[in-house]
């Protein structure tokens, strides 16, 4: 079911926002796409749907990026269904917000598990599938850059990790011609934010907060054959808020 020159891609956390516009995009780029999530089914089915609609071929995969395991299987089923892996984007990601005096440990290890953890891990597990002059591609933050507001540190330095890892395995992966660059969004109109529309648009110069499509649009230049120079870097997209 897979011509010979499809390119397949994982979508780590692919169900809504930023990753089920990065799916979509991926697969309107002739990728073959199959995506993960955590804990909404039918978010993930629509976006499997929405790429069968335009003559694309998708696979949802339930696994918890703070589940080892759960991250190896997933790699497992992708390859076995789709073949080799030419790009990985690990956008699972979650944010719990509160001041040290009050942080909880339960809070504290669930991000590190899922946004430092989960986005080695995934590399980890993907990089043994994945053809020679492949792509990562990791989803951080603008706030690695400068944090904002206070109660976003343990975000802030989740996102910190992941800025630092993608140069240590941009190195690692050098030898393969693997590209390893990571995404740093500000504001983007998702579910994460949507109680914080209005005061986020105030922050931004642009004015505006950012929509997933134009994050996904980086996403695109990315695991493009013309991107191939570029590797370890950190894009800050976030319409100037930390400038
Ligand atoms: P959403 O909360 O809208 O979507 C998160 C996606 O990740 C969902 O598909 C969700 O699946 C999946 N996910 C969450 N936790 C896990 C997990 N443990 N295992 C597997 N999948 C998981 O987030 P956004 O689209 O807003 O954010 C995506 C990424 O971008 C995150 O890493 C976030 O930190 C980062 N980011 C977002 C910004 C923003 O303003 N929105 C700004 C800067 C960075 P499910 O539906 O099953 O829960």
């Amino acid at each position: 079911e897979r011509a010979a020159e499809q390119k397949t891609a994982l979508v780590f956390g692919g169900s809504r926002g930023i990753g089920a516009a990065a799916a979509l995009r991926l697969a309107k780029d002739g990728f073959t796409v199959a995506l993960t999530y955590v804990s909404q089914p039918d978010k993930a089915e629509k976006v499997v749907a929405e790429i069968e609609a335009l003559g694309g071929h998708a696979l949802d995969i339930q696994a918890d990026s703070a589940d080892p395991g759960a991250i190896r299987a997933a790699v497992v089923r992708t390859v076995e269904r789709f073949g080799p892996i030419d790009a990985v984007v690990v956008n699972a990601g979650i944010i719990r917000v509160g001041g040290i005096e009050t942080f909880k440990l339960e809070d504290l290890d669930r991000m590190l598990a899922v946004n430092v953890r989960g986005v080695y891990l995934s590399i980890q597990a993907a990089v043994p599938h994945m053809r020679d002059s492949g792509r990562v591609i990791t989803v951080g933050s603008n706030t690695a850059v400068r944090s904002s507001n206070s109660g976003t540190c343990v975000y802030a330095m989740t996102k910190a990790a992941v800025a630092t890892m993608v140069k240590g395995i941009a190195l690692d992966l050098a030898p393969r011609r693997i590209t390893v660059n990571n995404i740093q969004p500000g504001p983007i109109e998702t579910d994460m934010t949507a109680a914080m529309i209005p005061r986020l648009t105030e922050m931004v110069p642009l004015h505006r907060v950012g929509q997933p499509a134009e994050i996904a649009a980086l996403v695109s230049y990315l695991v493009s054959e013309e991107a191939g120079y570029m590797t370890g870097a950190s894009l800050t997209i976030d319409g100037g808020f930390v400038l």
